[in-house]
């Protein structure tokens, strides 16, 4: 049985990718939800959401302690993937995540530690059962990403549509893609806001503001201090920023063969331990988790070192993230 991929509320540019081999199908940018919202109590909207970090390390080199970025929102029994770093689809497992459950995935930007494993959630999230329609959402080349994994794929993918009987993978994936801030997506359980952050020299870059029925959540993605996330982030229940610790930098850098350029690309376009309580500040968010910790892995920073630095700077409820912990 072929099953019916589900509708969904449409959105930015859409492109459908129903033939690995056919052009591309793009509908303009449709503010299809402008000042809609999610009322706590109405409609399908009584679900609690769940947030889980699934990996909180930042950077490409795989660690010990700490998974590459990832995190997950759960409404309804439908999990929404906010990027995808290396073992994402791991790790939805051992938070105890039915992978068939993904239906929707949002890249921040394309750096190898937030989309390494984006083609690999899709491809294992269905070969583990995932039947319905999953949207992903992110900047260009996005919807290139897409078709070239699946190509790349297409011997798995093909073997197992004969021996296992699933329905074709392609057929199952919508790939949104946008360069500018604004409305997402919008379905019953969430409403989905991007804003352009600034993470150079990574363009367009974003961040995100899940409005769920019970709470607002926004994910920073990479970034310097930067003016659109304290707007987006602005009154939000829980924000999950990226940090950097600077006394720990020159030990990180001096492991890495080109220090010079690394440094100078880390102190441009991440933030501070001090710089992010006083985003959260700013915005005046009510939870701020910490998490893209650098350093991640080497040198191991303590989570009281992490959380004392950024402790001076904000005053509401203060997290330091680990992989799996779930946001309450
Ligand atoms: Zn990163
Ligand atoms: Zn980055």
């Amino acid at each position: 049985m072929t099953p019916k991929p589900q509708t969904a509320t449409v959105l930015d540019r859409r492109v459908v990718l129903s033939s690995l081999a056919g052009p591309l199908v793009a509908t303009p940018f449709a503010n299809a939800f402008a000042g809609t919202s999610l009322a706590p109590g109405s409609g399908a909207g009584r679900s609690k959401s769940r947030l889980i970090l699934l990996g909180t390390g930042g950077g490409t080199t795989p660690k010990t302690n700490r998974s590459a970025p990832a995190q997950v929102i759960v409404v309804d029994g439908a999990s929404y993937v906010i990027d995808c770093g290396n073992g994402v689809a791991r790790q939805m497992v051992l938070a105890g995540l039915k992978l068939a459950s993904l239906r929707g995935v949002f890249i921040t930007h394309h750096h190898s530690d937030h989309n390494a494993d984006y083609g690999n959630l899709l491809l294992l999230s269905w070969a583990a059962d995932l039947a319905s329609r999953v949207d992903s959402y992110g900047p260009p080349p996005l919807a290139e990403i897409t078709r070239l994994f699946l190509r790349m794929s297409d011997v798995d993918i093909r073997t197992r549509m004969a021996d296992e009987g699933r329905p074709p993978l392609q057929d199952l994936i919508s790939v949104h893609e946008f360069s500018k801030g604004g409305p997402v997506m919008r379905d019953a359980n969430v409403k989905v806001t991007a804003a352009l952050v600034d993470h150079p020299s990574v363009m367009p870059a974003f961040a995100y503001r899940f409005d769920c029925p019970d709470r607002s959540i926004v994910i920073s993605g990479d970034t310097r201090p930067c003016e659109n996330l304290v707007r987006l982030a602005r009154g939000a229940d829980v924000l999950v920023h990226e940090v950097m610790y600077l006394p720990a930098l020159e030990a990180l850098i001096a492991s890495e063969p080109n220090a010079r350029t690394l440094r100078e690309h880390l102190l441009a376009s991440h933030t501070t331990t001090e710089q992010v309580g006083a985003i959260a500040t700013r915005a005046g968010v009510k939870t701020l988790v910490l998490s893209h910790f650098v350093p991640g892995g080497y040198p191991f920073i303590a989570d009281e070192v992490w959380y004392d630095a950024v402790r001076p700077f904000f005053s509401g409820k203060l997290i330091v993230g680990r992989d799996l912990m779930e946001i309450f």
